[in-house]
């Protein structure tokens, strides 16, 4: 799904990716950055400006293949977490996409992009946050039973308890804030604030659970070996992914106070 450009995330509207019309099809030029499984994917959804003057109707979807004569993928970007998943540059130069790849109505594809991609999007690819929540917590109330410090196990230390049971608090919360976001979907009601409120709770709280899970283990949570070092890493991304934490708070606010 390749919507961001080096020069537009947050203001995905003012994408600069063209899609020009041409007999048959359209011709894409422009890069996308960022783009998850841009290395190993063999399908992309392409957003491009199809109208110059109009800047959120002037964007439409297209379906770009591997191989397409024109699109090239950039090398592998380095990351702080996520490892394991690929990221990188698409490249379009003057390349054809046949007219039948275009993907919805022609000027709707930001529409569909902010009701329908980023609505999903923002529901489901959180869940993974709350999965990392629940497996901290698993890991880090096993280690406090067994890590032994003035003669007993950490465990019985209440600052110890107190970061277990916010984990706890925070686990639960963010199940059922996923379980009520993906049951709006399901019911294909518009979420996009209930969404926005669902993924800036357990970004905070997994961000936090993964600080606290490090903490818990002292300095073996500092080590590699331990591989808790990498929930710090990898539950970074959920505040920028999908839309950064400051949009999600101004989706909310906005919500609101109906501006
Ligand atoms: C690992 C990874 C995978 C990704 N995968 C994809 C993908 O598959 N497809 C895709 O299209 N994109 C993808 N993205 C891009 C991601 O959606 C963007 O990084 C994100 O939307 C933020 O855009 P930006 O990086 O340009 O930051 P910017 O928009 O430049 O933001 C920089 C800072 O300014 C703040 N800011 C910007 N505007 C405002 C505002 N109005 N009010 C307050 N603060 C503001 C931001 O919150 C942020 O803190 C991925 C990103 C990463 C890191």
């Amino acid at each position: 799904f390749a919507l961001t450009e080096p020069n537009s995330g947050s203001d995905a509207a003012s994408l600069r990716t063209t899609a020009t019309k041409v007999e048959g099809g359209w011709v894409l030029n422009g890069t996308k950055m960022f783009i998850t499984n841009g290395p190993i994917g063999s399908v992309f959804v392409v957003i491009a400006r199809t109208d110059k003057e109009k800047k959120a109707f002037g964007i439409s979807a297209f379906i770009v293949e591997k191989g397409f004569e024109g699109f090239s993928v950039g090398k592998e970007l380095d990351k702080l977490g996520n490892r394991t998943s690929t990221t990188s540059e698409l490249i379009f130069e003057d390349c054809f996409v046949p007219e039948e790849n275009l993907l919805g109505p022609e000027n709707m594809g930001f529409v569909i992009v902010a009701k329908l991609v980023l609505g999903w999007e923002r529901s489901c690819l959180i869940a993974p946050a709350v999965g990392g929540i629940g497996a901290g917590m698993e890991v880090a109330a096993k280690y406090a039973q067994q890590r032994r410090q003035f003669k007993r196990p950490i465990a019985e230390f209440q600052a110890i308890q107190h970061k277990l049971a916010d984990m706890k608090v925070a686990y639960e919360a963010g199940r059922q804030l996923i379980y009520r976001v993906a049951s709006m979907l399901d019911q294909d009601e518009e979420n996009l604030l209930d969404a926005a409120v669902a993924k800036e709770y357990i970004t905070r709280t997994c961000i936090k659970s993964a600080d606290e899970t490090v903490q818990i283990h002292g300095g073996y949570g500092y080590m590699r070996e331990y591989l808790v070092e990498r929930g710090i890493r990898d539950s970074k991304l959920a505040s920028i992914g999908g839309g950064t934490s400051e949009i999600q708070l101004s989706i909310i606010a906005r919500a609101l106070m109906d501006i």
